[in-house]
């Protein structure tokens, strides 16, 4: 018998039960078993669990169908748990990233029997690290008919502001070759760590595009974020590489975006390292604009890579809107105003009974 999740809780105070119930990546099982347990002592929903996610769903035959998500690892505890309530602000690990999402959703499970929308509600495991472990990749990989809908809320925070969508993001590898020789002969070899000069330079005088889409504008980026060479300290170098991470906007797809950096290193060897594409915000869909009248604010493009990307994917257009700041995510001084986690709630609550 586990910890007893009290969905009846205030969602501040059910947050900080949450929280105090540690859960960094791959130790999400004790947290996923109390989530699985409390929602399956809710008669409207059918529950699935797969690994440590947790999938509950409406059933009421409703012409649309919304996914509210959020995971339930965090990264590791530096010291800030057990959590604290101080002045209207909760201080710990998870407050902002993100179990004031998951309060909020599980209260919104429990306590919104007949929506408007039918609701799918998805706690998931290993957000936090290497995309292979991610438990909704790995959902929508075994159970895609889990995910089917029509809009998807992910409740990362985002200050209880929509951000729509995100850029795709690939890295590429711009490979240099030379002759190696003596350094002492220098003459005799030809110096790969100087052939980079060109590709450095097309980079400083790469004019990035911002691109809008749906209705949102989303800033690209081509930065060299790595380079290596040279072996020795006497020893011309014959081979340096220079890695680069180009941040392209949604309405690029992964080939199209390699296409373009192939372009931009004309004559080049360019390796393809790895590559994730972005997602349309999907604002101009009725029921994405309809959430959005619902809870207020002015949108805005989301600058990182999220996991509203897999919703993408399988054609479901997502935004993130949760509680928390979320430049205090995974900070030493992870902390949250309770009111936001209130606000954020009583918003998804008229929109989801609207
Ligand atoms: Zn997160």
């Amino acid at each position: 018998m586990g910890i007893v999740l009290d969905l009846d809780l205030p969602a501040p105070a059910l947050t900080a039960q949450l929280c105090d119930l540690a859960s960094p990546s791959g130790e999400e099982g004790p947290l996923a078993d109390a989530v699985e347990a409390a929602l399956r002592s809710l008669g409207h929903l059918t529950v699935h669990r797969d690994g440590d996610t947790v999938v509950a769903r409406t059933a009421l035959g409703r012409p649309t169908r919304v996914v509210l998500a959020g995971h339930l690892d965090t990264v590791p505890v530096a010291a800030n748990l057990p959590t604290r309530l101080d002045d209207g602000v909760l201080w710990g690990r998870g407050t902002v990233d993100m179990k004031g999402g998951v309060a909020v959703g599980l209260r919104l499970a429990a306590h919104v029997p007949a929506p408007a929308s039918d609701v799918t509600y998805v706690f998931y495991d290993n957000e936090e690290v290497e995309a292979e472990r991610n438990g909704l990749g790995r959902v929508a990989r075994q159970h895609p008919d889990w995910l089917a809908a029509d809009f998807a809320v992910l409740m990362e925070p985002s200050s209880a502001a929509v951000e729509g969508g995100c850029n795709g993001t690939l890295r590429v590898a711009v490979q240099l070759t030379g002759t190696a020789a003596h350094s002492a002969r220098w003459w005799m070899g030809s110096n790969a760590i100087h052939a980079a000069g060109p590709v450095l330079q097309r980079l400083a005088e790469y004019r990035p595009a911002t691109v809008t889409v749906d209705g949102l504008d989303y800033r690209e980026g081509l930065n060299a974020v790595g380079i290596s060479g040279g072996i020795a300290g006497n020893v011309i170098p014959d081979r340096c590489e220079v890695t680069v991470n180009y941040r392209f906007a949604p309405s690029h797809t992964e080939a199209e975006a390699l296409d373009h950096v192939r372009q931009v290193f004309d004559g080049y060897d360019v390796r393809l390292l790895d590559t994730a594409p972005g997602a349309r915000p999907g604002l101009d869909r009725p029921v994405a604009a309809a959430f959005v009248a619902a809870v207020g604010g002015e949108p805005r493009a989301k600058v990182g890579w999220t996991d509203v990307a897999r919703f993408d994917a399988l054609g479901v257009p997502a935004v993130n809107y949760g509680p928390g700041d979320p430049q205090l995510a995974h900070a030493d001084d992870e902390r949250v105003h309770v009111a936001e986690i209130e606000a954020c709630e009583a918003r998804l609550r008229a929109w989801l009974a609207a």
